[in-house]
């Protein structure tokens, strides 16, 4: 069950602001608050899904691929693209997942370790 009051969900609606890098109709990206590198941004789809499985098992399979491909050209439009960078995703409470509206984390903008 979605939780419509995550911060998420709450900076989608604009009751939260963000350090907003990228927004359409369907994406919108922002600075991660608490960054682990550099360039630590969030990138998430303005749909209800609380994670990576459920947006890639409920979605329609042309989000999903439009979703990940506006992922791509934005680490283009960054900048990094050439260098690389690293995405993760965490699902559910194993992984430590923190906020439940699925989202990518993009980084980059320097070395990464492991
Ligand atoms: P996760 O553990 O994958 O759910 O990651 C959640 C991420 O959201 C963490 O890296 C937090 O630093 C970040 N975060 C939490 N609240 C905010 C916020 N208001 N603005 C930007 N990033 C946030």
């Amino acid at each position: 069950m979605y939780d419509t009051q995550n911060i998420f969900a709450k900076i989608l609606r604009g009751e939260v602001p963000c350090t907003k890098v990228y927004e359409d109709e369907n994406v919108l990206a922002f600075y991660d608050i608490n960054p682990k590198v550099p360039m630590h941004i969030l990138v998430l789809p303005k749909g209800a899904y609380c994670s990576f499985h459920d947006f890639t098992t409920l979605a329609p399979p042309l989000e999903v691929a439009a979703f990940f491909k506006t992922a791509a050209l934005l680490a283009e439009q960054l900048g990094i693209a050439d260098k690389g960078y690293r995405l993760i995703t965490n699902h559910g409470e194993d992984s430590g997942q923190e906020v439940p509206h699925f989202h990518l984390h993009l980084l980059g903008g320097n070395l990464l370790g492991l």
